[in-house]
């Protein structure tokens, strides 16, 4: 019997536990990265290419390395438990090596578009538009996970104002309390306006000669390759389980690590994984 043929979409942390995940299930995995590398935003870049987050120089993790290993390889004995960025990178160069992954990685390959085959409902098959040095392929899939990840577009509400979109996950720095209490960080209301110079705040209060601006706002998600498929209306999606568009007629489409956990995405993108290639199968 000919295997099913996955096309796994982007080769960062959750990308390559799914390629992992689809050669355990006796699938055939061919993941499209559009940069020449893995690891996705773990790969620091001060100007990542086009379409890939990057994490800044200095991040250092905030879920431990205990959390964020995956099940089936420890991270090193010698790794800190809160490691530096690249020791992050390093190990998943590790993974990627061990389990021999990387050969089914086709690189600077960008996927343009997945649209159901006319014949979606009884195959459940996909068409995949790829781009590779200006040249398109199309190639059918039996099934798609998309690993892209949910942390390139920067979300700036610059004409939302009032701040009310900020219902985004807060990012706790354990610095910061200890600063409030010394009065070296001052903290206010939402602001409601920009001048070229000043911020106006709801209270009517106003903060003058402001030199720079820096939003933690989050960020947007959206799937531009995808046909209409997955709806994304005001930053979130409807998924089954966090993984399965629930309006399909076959459940051949898998969306990987579009989630906010409180700790480490790589062991639940492995789950979901584990748990879209065994429905594949
Ligand atoms: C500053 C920062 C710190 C973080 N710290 C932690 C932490 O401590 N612990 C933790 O668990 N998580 C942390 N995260 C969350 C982080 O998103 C995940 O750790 C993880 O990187 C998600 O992996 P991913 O593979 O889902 O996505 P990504 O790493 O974003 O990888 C997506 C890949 O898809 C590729 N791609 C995108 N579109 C296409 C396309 N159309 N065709 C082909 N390829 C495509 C991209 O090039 C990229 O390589 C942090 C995030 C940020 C921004």
């Amino acid at each position: 019997m000919t295997k099913k043929r996955v096309a796994v979409i982007g080769s960062g942390a959750s990308g390559l536990t799914c390629i992992k995940c689809c050669l355990e299930e006796g699938l055939e995995p061919v993941c499209f990265e559009r940069s020449d590398d893995i690891g996705g935003l773990w790969r620091f870049q001060e100007n990542p290419e086009e379409g890939r987050a990057s994490i800044y120089r200095s991040v250092i993790i905030n879920t431990s390395k205990e959390m964020m290993c995956f099940s089936d390889y420890p991270i090193p004995d010698h790794f800190p438990n809160f490691m530096h960025n690249s020791q992050v990178l390093e190990y998943f160069r590790m993974y990627a090596k061990e389990f021999d992954l990387v050969k089914y990685i086709q690189f600077k390959t960008t996927v343009c578009s997945v649209k159901k085959r006319p014949d979606f409902s009884t195959s459940g098959q996909w068409e995949v538009v790829t781009e590779c040095k200006g040249k398109k392929q199309v190639d059918v899939f039996d099934a798609v996970m998309v690993c892209t990840g949910h942390h390139t577009d920067a979300h700036l509400p610059l004409e939302s104002f009032p701040v009310t979109a900020l219902s985004q996950p807060p990012t706790i720095n354990d610095e910061l309390p200890n600063r409030i209490i010394s009065g070296m960080v001052k903290v206010k209301g939402n602001v409601k306006a920009f001048t070229e110079t000043a911020a106006i705040f709801e209270d009517g209060s106003k903060e003058e000669d402001i030199d720079a601006v820096i939003f933690a706002t989050g960020y947007s998600f959206a799937f531009p390759f995808l046909d209409d498929s997955v709806k994304v209306v005001k930053n979130k999606v409807s998924l089954y389980k966090k993984v399965f568009p629930p309006n399909l007629e076959k459940p051949t489409l898998a969306i990987i690590g579009l989630i906010q956990p409180l700790g480490a995405i790589m062991p639940i993108s492995e789950i979901q994984g584990r748990w879209a290639t065994q429905v594949f199968k």
